[in-house]
């Protein structure tokens, strides 16, 4: 579905992603893992089109990379961004409605569309009409999602929804992560956290100073002495 062959970005004199060759099959779940600084952030911007980058970014056939963002989101490609970006003034439901603004839908299928992420996350259901900015660190991150998926994508990408929130947390929206993989979406999740990254990705990259140091199967990937010391804790 995604493979993206020899990427490198530059950011004046750092090249802070190199030579990067990474795959993604329809229906998998495909984790990009590395420390703080390793380049996951700048690849997933290269993907969706926010940084120039050198290379190939081929997607269902077809040459992303030049194409503008709001065009990869168009061919279905959605990212869930690090740091949320929730629209902190709206509403939970507008939040929802705002994920789908570049398709049309009727009011009711958006009703029955924010029903049904409702139900994957009971705890925006409760919280409907409330702030988002007021929504705790967890509960936004599950709004992230949740807009996310009211784009319909075919490929969600999310950068680091671990971050900044307590384990009982992330465990909750890692296994609504497994929740929308198991349901046949294709997935490529970037994470520092990789025991759970690699809990619930089918393959695993690892990225080190730009990059990919290993790549295997995450049951492998877990197995890995040097994952382990490095990543696993
Ligand atoms: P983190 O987990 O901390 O977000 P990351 O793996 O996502 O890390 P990137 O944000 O992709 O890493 O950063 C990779 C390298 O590129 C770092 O050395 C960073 O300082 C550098 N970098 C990122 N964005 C810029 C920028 N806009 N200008 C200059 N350097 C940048």
């Amino acid at each position: 579905m995604l493979q993206i062959k020899n990427l490198n970005v530059s950011y004046g004199s750092i090249h802070a992603v190199r030579n990067l060759s990474l795959e993604v099959q329809e229906g998998e779940a495909v984790a990009l893992i590395g420390a703080n600084g390793a380049g996951k952030t700048t690849t997933v911007n290269a993907i969706s089109g926010t940084i120039p980058s050198k290379g190939s970014i081929i997607y269902q056939g077809k040459e992303l990379n030049g194409l503008a963002a709001h065009k990869v989101v168009k061919e279905g490609i959605v990212m869930v961004p690090e740091g949320r970006r929730i629209f902190p003034k709206l509403s939970v439901v507008n939040n929802l409605i705002m994920g789908a603004y570049a398709r049309k839908t009727s009011k009711k299928e958006l009703q029955q569309e924010i029903e049904k992420i409702f139900v994957l996350f009971p705890r925006l259901a409760e919280r409907r009409s409330q702030m988002a900015g007021t929504l705790s660190g967890g509960e936004q991150q599950m709004l992230a999602v949740g807009r996310a998926m009211m784009a319909k994508p075919k490929l969600l990408i999310l950068d680091e929804p671990s971050m900044g929130l307590a384990p009982i947390v992330v465990k909750s929206i890692f296994s609504t992560i497994n929740r929308i993989k198991q349901e046949g979406l294709t997935i490529l999740l970037i994470e520092q956290n990789a025991t759970m990254a690699l809990s619930v990705a089918d393959r695993g990259y690892v990225l080190e100073n730009g990059e990919i140091r290993f790549h295997d199967t995450a049951k492998n990937l877990r197995e890995q002495d040097v994952v382990k010391k490095a990543y696993l804790g």
